[in-house]
């Protein structure tokens, strides 16, 4: 048997007609940029996540980095004010902070959840802290309750990268709602997957959204009139198209996500493996299943040689990264350990029974 890590053909193919439909009525709009489907993609979007100001946007890190410049251009942040961020996190976000000229703070997450540890939070704020933006890794929220009073307790922002997790809930509510602003990829391969690049923010404040709305788009609020030296990062009218199909069925295809991490959680028994921990059922929509192993190559060769996908999520910390040399100097034991261990198995809402109890009976035999 042969099971690739991610299978987006599958995952697509069954969308495709109402695709085609939707990129006919598109073809005849005669509207190509910020037109009805974006509209309509912001309002459902909005709906969905409980929130009423969503800004469509090109890609997940256009939208961390334009929350940023947001609160720049409102004064509520400085060039050099620190932002504290997981150290374990995809590069994304510690672009978005670095491109902004604000310094990241990289925080040790708790190494079963792989999300911020509150306690190492708190040690880290300085005076010149003035944010915190959590990641809701692998697709699980982070615990949000200490962090929220954390940021109120010390006056800081709270923004959420939401690129991993839409459709978790937290005491009921969705992700994206939780903090001051958050930020959702569209990448074909998170749980709400364009066919191609798209973003969004999504924020309560007003002031915020309308300087975002303008920064998107060459920084204008009225056309040829620049209010900011803006960028051009809008959310193409196709992906929203695609989005506006995709989005009715995200509910359904994370139970079905649900339904194998807990096959897995349940029937992998195997001492040489770490299983992730979940806190709640609602928390998590399993973007990635990541499993720990401290002779990963060993685990990796040997699902390779059975014919089962399996990635690293991700395989050198951004302060290890050769970009960051100027963090290359930091020790973060767990994250480093964390980087030497995870590895992903398949996980995606089409994966069949049978795939499953493949993968599942053989990482049970596995041996070193
Ligand atoms: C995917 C991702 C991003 C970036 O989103 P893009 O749409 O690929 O730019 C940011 N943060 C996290 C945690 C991600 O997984």
């Amino acid at each position: 048997m042969k099971i690739p890590f991610l299978d987006l053909h599958r995952q697509n193919l069954q969308h495709k007609q109402e695709y085609m439909k939707a990129f006919e009525s598109f073809v005849d709009s005669g509207w190509y940029i910020l037109g009805k489907g974006v509209e309509r993609f912001e309002e459902t979007l909005g709906n969905y996540v409980g929130i009423r100001n969503v800004i469509g946007v090109g890609n997940g890190l256009d939208a961390l980095s334009l929350i940023l410049r947001g609160y720049l251009e409102l004064g509520k942040l400085q060039e050099g004010d620190e932002v504290i961020v997981p150290a374990n996190t995809y590069i994304a976000t510690v672009l978005s902070i670095s491109e902004n000229k604000l310094k990241p703070i990289f925080v040790e997450p708790d190494v079963n959840t792989f999300n911020l540890n509150p306690a190492e939070v708190e040690r880290n704020i300085t005076s010149r802290t003035k944010a915190i933006l959590t990641v809701h890794l692998y697709g699980q929220v982070s615990g949000m309750d200490k962090l929220i009073d954390i940021a109120k307790r010390n006056d800081l922002l709270l923004i959420e990268d939401n690129a991993q997790a839409i459709g978790a809930l937290c005491n009921g509510k969705q992700t994206g709602s939780l903090g001051d602003a958050a930020a959702f990829s569209f990448y074909p391969g998170k749980n709400l997957g364009a066919l191609g690049d798209g973003g969004a923010v999504i924020t309560d404040d007003e002031d915020l959204t309308k300087v975002i709305k303008a920064v998107r788009n060459y920084g204008s609020e009225k056309k040829y009139h620049n209010a900011y030296k803006g960028v051009n990062s809008r959310l193409d009218e196709v992906q929203a198209a695609i989005l506006n199909v995709k989005l009715k069925y995200l509910d359904k295809e994370n139970e079905l996500r649900r339904k194998i991490a807990q096959r897995y959680r349940t029937e992998i028994k195997n001492k040489s493996i770490i299983l992730p921990q979940c806190i709640s059922e609602e928390s998590h929509v399993w973007h990635l299943f990541v499993i720990r192993c401290d002779k990963r190559q060993k685990l990796i060769d040997y699902l390779n040689e059975k014919g089962i996908g399996n990635m690293i999520h991700y395989p050198v910390a951004p302060h290890q990264q050769e970009a960051y040399v100027e963090y290359n100097h930091l020790s973060l034991p767990i994250t480093e350990q964390l980087h030497r261990e995870v590895l992903s198995l398949p996980m995606y809402p089409l994966l069949t029974n049978v795939e499953v109890d493949y993968i599942i009976e053989n990482i049970n035999n596995f041996e070193y």
